[in-house]
């Protein structure tokens, strides 16, 4: 059955020949497709290194013209901690370009456990697409992020995309990325002799006042140079209230009281996202600490932070590409509740 509208959800990190098999096919069985560009403004990594600019301009250089005028692009932010705030944004993009009686085709092939999301739009109709065997995005950025290029990523992207991402190894991006690849693999190296995988686990401090948050740019790999939380692994013999107030102490120096930090504690949680940092499995133990009104005490660099400053809480989501794994959802889980 023909339809009106077909949706293509992906991360297209980078946009390679499988994909292009389905927007093939998504065009053979629909008008026009709605392509939703996954983890819109998402922390810089190796695993999300182009921007939805980059990503669509890579996906539109790759497409015939006549396909592109059948092409919306549309960008869809992750919600690490509710995949109900996820389908409630995916259905709010799909519903405004859509009129109440189009006939929608979801595409997509369930890959892996990760295509989970596939199986969540029961008002549509769905179309699995064959996987195109050993073109595999993950492969791909790790021989583009090494010196180690066999199988050869470019043998796998279509012609525009090979020309953007042989221009982009010139750029400086592309070295701060390299160097972050080298650490990760590096780090996963040291932990592979371990018995188990290890879980490590972490504390972060989300510091409120006045309508600011205070962050730390990190001075460290993994994600050295992005905005960040205080915090860090915790000690061996401590417990995690204690690793919180050291090392919001050693990263920001906050001038205020220990007694006044621990009577301003608002809240807890645990995040634990499988996915959320690229080191292994991190947990985190975030506290709110919500400070009273007034002058913002003073704060300096420290530690594994180069500098600590008070960000206002509207410069989170203009900066939000520039902050280190979830910690804008850290930040906005908290400030939610306020
Ligand atoms: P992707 O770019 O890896 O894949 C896009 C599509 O292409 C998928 O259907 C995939 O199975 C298919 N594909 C990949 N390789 C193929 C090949 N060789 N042959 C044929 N098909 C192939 O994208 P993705 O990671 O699956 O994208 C999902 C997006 O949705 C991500 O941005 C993710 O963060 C987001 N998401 C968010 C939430 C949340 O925030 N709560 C929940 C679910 C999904």
């Amino acid at each position: 059955m023909h339809h009106d509208v077909a949706v293509l959800i992906g991360r297209f990190q980078p946009f390679h020949d499988g994909h292009f098999g389905l927007v093939e096919a998504a065009l053979q069985r629909a008008d026009r497709l709605i392509l939703l560009l996954g983890s819109h403004r998402c922390a810089p990594d190796i695993r999300n290194p182009w921007s939805s600019g980059e990503r669509e301009a890579m996906i539109r250089a790759a497409l015939p013209a006549a396909w592109q005028r059948r092409l919306e692009v549309i960008p869809i932010r992750d919600h690490l901690y509710s995949d109900n705030l996820w389908l409630a944004e995916v259905q709010q993009k799909v519903l405004a370009v859509t009129a109440e009686d189009e006939r929608v085709l979801l595409i997509g092939h369930r890959k892996d456990r990760s295509s989970y999301y596939l199986d969540l739009f029961p008002q549509w109709d769905f179309q699995d697409v064959p996987l195109k065997s050993d073109v595999h995005a993950t492969a791909i950025r790790q021989a583009y992020f090494s010196d180690a290029d066999a199988p050869g990523w470019a043998a796998h992207v279509p012609e525009a995309v090979r020309a953007f991402l042989t221009d982009y190894r010139a750029t400086g991006r592309y070295r701060w990325l390299r160097q972050e690849a080298d650490y990760i693999a590096g780090y996963r190296q040291l932990w592979s002799v371990a018995p188990y995988p290890p879980t490590f686990v972490t504390t972060d401090a989300v510091v409120v006042q006045s309508g600011h948050v205070l962050v730390v740019r990190r001075r460290v790999r993994p994600g050295q140079g992005l905005i960040a939380l205080p915090g860090g692994y915790l000690n061996q013999q401590e417990p995690v209230l204690e690793g919180m107030l050291r090392e919001l102490r050693e990263e920001t120096g906050l001038k205020v009281p220990r007694p006044v930090i621990e009577g301003s504690i608002a809240d807890r949680h645990v995040f634990d996202a499988p996915g959320r940092s690229l080191r292994g499995r991190v947990i985190t133990h975030a506290f709110l600490i919500q400070l009273k009104g007034g002058a913002l005490p003073a704060v300096r660099g420290g530690d594994d932070a180069e500098k600590a400053f008070w960000m206002p809480l509207a410069d989170i989501y203009v900066h939000e590409d520039s902050f280190f794994e979830d910690h804008v959802q850290i930040i906005q889980h908290f400030i939610s509740r306020l």
